[in-house]
C-alpha cells in the first residue's frame, strides 16, 4: 500500500509553494490507491503560530483534499523522539555538545553543504559544566545516497558535506531531521514527495533511519514554485496566502504548474472533476 503525506509547519499560512507540493503528493498517492497522511509539524513551538495550523487544515478541506488518518501533531510526539535520542544514546551515536555560534564559527574551518560544518569539539574535549547541551548524531565518512525519483541520484559523505548534526537543541526542542525520520516510519509512510528545498536534507533523515533501524522511504522532490524575483515561495518571502475565493482557478494553476500532469489543465468547473482528472492524469514513475 502506498502512504504518502504532507507535512506543513504551520509558521504561515498554505501558499502557492506549499498547495502545489500538496497536490503533487496527494495525486502521486492517490494514482496508485494509496493513503495520504497530513501531519501537521509543530515541533518548533518557537516558530508556529497560533491558530496557524487550524488555518492550514480548513485551507486544504477548501480545496478538496481528504487525508485518511487522524491528523499527528508533532507537539504531541516529544517522547517518540525522546525515546529515538536515547536509543542513539544507547548506540554510542548521540553526544552532548555546549559549543555556541561562535564557537562553532571560530574553531572551523571547515565547510559542508550548509556552512560551516562542525569540528566534533564536544566529542573530544569534555563539555562546559552547567551549560545547557544540546545533542549532535555522529556522522562517519560512509556516503549515503538515494535515487530521487525526479531529480536523480543524490549523494553525500556524510562526515564531509554534514558533520555531526544537531537531533536535539539546547533548549530541549528536537530537530526537523529526527521528527520527520521518526514520524515517516512510525507512519509508515514509504513515498515522500516534497519541495525540493529538503532536497539536501534527505540523506541525514536516511542516516537517521539507517541508525534508528528504519526502513527508508522513495523520495521525490518537486520543483520550487519561485516568484518574480526568482526566489522560492515561503514566509521569509512573504509569499501571499492562498485567496479563499476563487479556489477552482488556483487548483488549476497549481496543477498547470506541476510538469507531471499535462498541459492545460482542462477548464473543468468542478473541485471534484479537476481532482479525478489530476488522479487519473499523474505520471511519476
Ligand atoms: N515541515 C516541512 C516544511 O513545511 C516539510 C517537511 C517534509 O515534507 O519532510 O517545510
Ligand atoms: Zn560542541
Amino acid at each position: 500500500m502506498v502512504v504518502g503525506r504532507f507535512a506543513p509547519s504551520p509558521t504561515g499560512p498554505l501558499h502557492f509553494g506549499s498547495l502545489v507540493a500538496a497536490v503533487a503528493s496527494y495525486c502521486d498517492a492517490k494514482s496508485r490507491h494509496g493513503q495520504w497522511l497530513l501531519r501537521i509539524e509543530d515541533v518548533d513551538q518557537t516558530r508556529c503560530l497560533p491558530n496557524v495550523s487550524d488555518d492550514i487544515i480548513s485551507t486544504l478541506q477548501r480545496f478538496g483534499f481528504e487525508w485518511d488518518a487522524e491528523i499527528i501533531y508533532q507537539s504531541q510526539r516529544t517522547d517518540l523522539y525522546a525515546q529515538a535520542l536515547s536509543q542513539l544514546r544507547q548506540q554510542g551515536l548521540a553526544y552532548p555538545c555546549t559549543c555556541s555560534r561562535k564557537e562553532i564559527a571560530d574553531s572551523s574551518t571547515l565547510q559542508g553543504i550548509e556552512g560551516i560544518l562542525y569540528p566534533g569539539t564536544c566529542l573530544v574535549q569534555p563539555v562546559k559544566p552547567g551549560t545547557a547541551a544540546a545533542w549532535r548524531i555522529k556522522t562517519d565518512a560512509q556516503t549515503i545516497q538515494f535515487h530521487d525519483r525526479i531529480q536523480g541520484v543524490q549523494q553525500h559523505q556524510m562526515r564531509r558535506d554534514i558533520g555531526d548534526f544537531v537531533i536535539q537543541r539546547a533548549d530541549g526542542l528536537f530537530s526537523y531531521q529526527l521528527a520527520v525520520a521518526v514520524d515517516d516510519a512510525l507512519q509508515g509512510i514509504m513515498h515522500v514527495v516534497r519541495g525540493a528545498d529538503l532536497l539536501h536534507s534527505t540523506t541525514r533523515q536516511i542516516y537517521l533511519q539507517q541508525q534508528l533501524g528504519f526502513p527508508t522511504p522513495t523520495y521525490a522532490h518537486i520543483g520550487l514554485v519561485r516568484n518574480a524575483q526568482g526566489q522560492k515561495l515561503s514566509k521569509q518571502t512573504l509569499a501571499a496566502a492562498l485567496p479563499s475565493d476563487n479556489l477552482v482557478s488556483t487548483l488549476r494553476s497549481a496543477f498547470d504548474f506541476l510538469p507531471q500532469l499535462p498541459n492545460p489543465t482542462p477548464a473543468l468547473q468542478s473541485m471534484p472533476a479537476l481532482w479525478q482528472w489530476a488522479i487519473e492524469s499523474w505520471q511519476l514513475h
